[in-house]
């Protein structure tokens, strides 16, 4: 028995990276999957798991937008006739910005991305859920929701922002049967890393810098994210909420 079968999920970011891997493996286990992403790369990504016998759609979703919001929960339950599980995961590094100089339309950008956007997440798919009898949602943080990364400010603002969002729905909703998680990947080998060090002069330094901090001594791969995500997704997690998992190779060990 597949571990998300009859489960209808959403997953926003789903063109690249975690999100891709993670529609996958949730499909793979199941779940219809409605994909959304702001990249339209996303239509190919629900295209290959429905040619290895999934259940996939896309849709364009700017995770800003309300009624981006509105109509993407609509859609899933139009189509799927429920929903069940959201993944909010599309985000951005907003690059390196010392604090010193950091403009406010940069900080305004990552806070409204990474942080807005998983409200909005909460407050549109949270009452479908609920009518749905209760699910799970997982939010992706990061450990820069945890420790501090210099020049990454806005960033880590905005991912300690969701830990603690999470927390709080956690607590909301509990009676409702809804649980929320956070997830909090080390570094992964995703576009959003390989863009990150590409922007830097010292990218190549940087990026043995890093590799040097997680004590695997290695980059996270998107499906050992992905993996983490559809264990809170599935009953497997079922007195989970609240949480915040970490999955970094060690990085927040030290
Ligand atoms: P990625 O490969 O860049 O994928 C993120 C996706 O989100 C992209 O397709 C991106 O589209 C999309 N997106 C950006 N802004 C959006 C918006 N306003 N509305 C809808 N979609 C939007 O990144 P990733 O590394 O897989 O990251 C996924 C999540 O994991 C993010 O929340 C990230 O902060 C978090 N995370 C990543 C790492 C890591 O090391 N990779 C570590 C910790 C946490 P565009 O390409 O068009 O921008």
């Amino acid at each position: 028995m597949a571990r998300l079968s009859g489960k209808v999920a959403l997953v926003t970011g789903a063109a690249s990276g975690i999100g891709a891997a993670t529609a996958r493996r949730l499909a793979q286990e199941g779940a219809a999957v409605l994909l959304t992403d702001l990249d339209i790369g996303g239509e190919e990504v629900a295209a290959g798991i429905v040619a290895q016998g999934g259940t996939a759609l896309f849709r364009l979703h700017d995770v800003t937008s309300h009624p981006d919001w509105a109509a993407a929960v609509e859609h899933a339950v139009e189509d799927f006739g429920r929903l069940d599980i959201l993944v909010n995961n599309a985000g951005i590094a907003g690059g390196n910005h010392e604090l010193m100089d950091h403009s406010y339309d940069a900080w305004r950008q990552i806070l409204a991305v990474n942080l807005d956007g998983v409200f909005l997440g909460l407050r549109h798919a949270g009452p479908r859920i609920a009518q749905a009898g209760g699910g799970s949602i997982i939010n992706i943080s990061s450990i820069l929701g945890k420790v501090g990364l210099a020049g990454a400010a806005a960033y880590c603002a905005s991912k300690g922002g969701v830990a603690l969002l999470t927390k709080a729905a956690a607590l909301e909703w509990a009676p409702l049967g809804i649980r929320v998680n956070s997830v909090h990947p080390g570094f992964i080998e995703t576009p959003m890393v390989a863009g990150a060090l590409a922007a830097r002069e010292d990218g190549n330094e940087m990026k043995g810098a890093l590799i040097a901090a997680h004590p695997l001594g290695r980059f996270g791969y998107p499906k050992e994210i992905s993996d983490a995500i559809l264990f809170l997704a599935s009953d497997e997690s079922s007195f989970m909420t609240g949480a915040e998992l970490v999955v970094d190779g060690g990085y927040t060990a030290q």
